[in-house]
């Protein structure tokens, strides 16, 4: 059993809390490789943001779980040594999908956990998620939970249609579970391709696709429902345009890709949404800073000639989302 709190993490109560109360959100960035890692601390420590850092269970398989407690641990003395005196960072389970996930998660040295209950009838969901929360809550360590379904693809996770969150469920859910924040589903969606272009108009200009707007309203009732009580939304790239375009011209085949809109997600971000996540745009940003190297860097092998520019790319991506989408800058 290795604690959290040994590792110098800490869990998103706290952080929650003040960012509700403040209407900003906590970027929660997916990371898998140690470049993510070290640019997601060099973002959160030069826009003096809290910062979460997720991996799902493909991630943490990928990364090797050993090597993640460290990396996490490395995480917080690279954050140190980079000037930030109180590093605030979490080490989260996105999307755990059964209770012995969570569990090894969270006596591996996570400090928070994500049950997705979200495909299960309501009161399985209830049952599995308040099992976690019994675990998890002996260690202090915090869970999300999650009503409703989100469209699209994430690792393992994968929904063909997107249900919204039913805002009557929300009270006897949150009670019976005591879960810390709910993830709802109010359109946002998991992967690159958020829509179909059936479900998009087209820009008459440039021919782009925009997407519907969000269920504000849906948002509007949970609020109302559980007032001050922490929200979180899942699949919550924008999918830069530029990017996009990067990869296609250097020999990328991705088209029609489309996000969330960032005016939407800042609106979120001064509601009780406090923690929004987002994946993949950083590897877009990772992807097309590649991409665009070795098309003009033919000759190269050596992979730091490469990283380098990644790493700076997902660098100001961050910094980008932290200070102009979520407001969590200069907030430590
Ligand atoms: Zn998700």
């Amino acid at each position: 059993m290795v604690s959290y709190k040994k590792l110098g993490l800490v869990n998103t109560k706290k952080m929650f809390a003040k960012a509700v109360k403040g209407g900003y959100a906590i970027p929660a960035f997916n990371f898998n490789t140690m470049e993510q890692m070290q640019a997601i601390i060099q973002a959160a420590v030069e826009a003096k943001s809290p910062v979460i850092m997720q991996v799902s269970k493909g991630a943490r398989k990928y990364a090797n779980p050993t090597i993640l407690r460290y990396m996490a641990e490395g995480a917080v003395q690279y954050a140190k040594e980079l000037g930030c005196k109180k590093p605030q960072i979490v080490l989260h389970l996105d999307h755990g999908d059964s209770f012995e996930t969570c569990k090894s998660c969270i006596d591996s040295g996570f400090s928070s956990v994500m049950i997705d209950g979200s495909s299960l009838p309501f009161k399985e969901n209830i049952k599995l998620t308040k099992k976690v929360v019994n675990y998890a809550h002996k260690h202090d360590v915090t869970v999300e939970a999650e009503l409703g379904v989100l469209a699209g693809v994430e690792d393992e996770v994968q929904a063909e249609e997107s249900h919204y969150t039913k805002p009557e469920e929300v009270i006897e859910f949150a009670t019976k579970t005591g879960c810390d924040s709910l993830a709802i589903s109010i359109g946002t969606s998991h992967g690159a391709y958020k829509f179909k272009p059936e479900q998009c108009t087209r820009d008459p200009k440039t021919g782009k696709l925009i997407p519907p707007p969000l269920a504000f309203d849906v948002l509007k009732a949970v609020e109302k429902k559980l007032p001050g009580f922490p929200i979180v939304l899942h699949g919550s790239s924008s999918v830069p345009q530029e990017h996009v375009d990067t990869i296609n011209k250097f020999g990328g085949k991705l088209p029609d890709a489309v996000g969330i809109p960032e005016e939407q997600l800042r609106k979120a971000a001064k509601s009780a949404v406090c923690k929004i996540n987002i994946d993949s745009d950083s590897r877009l940003a990772m992807t097309a800073a590649i991409r665009k190297h070795f098309a003009e860097h033919p000759e190269h092998f050596d992979p730091r000639q490469y990283l380098t520019p990644a790493r700076e790319a997902m660098k100001q991506l961050y910094i980008h989302k932290i200070v102009k989408v979520l407001g969590s800058n200069n907030k430590l």
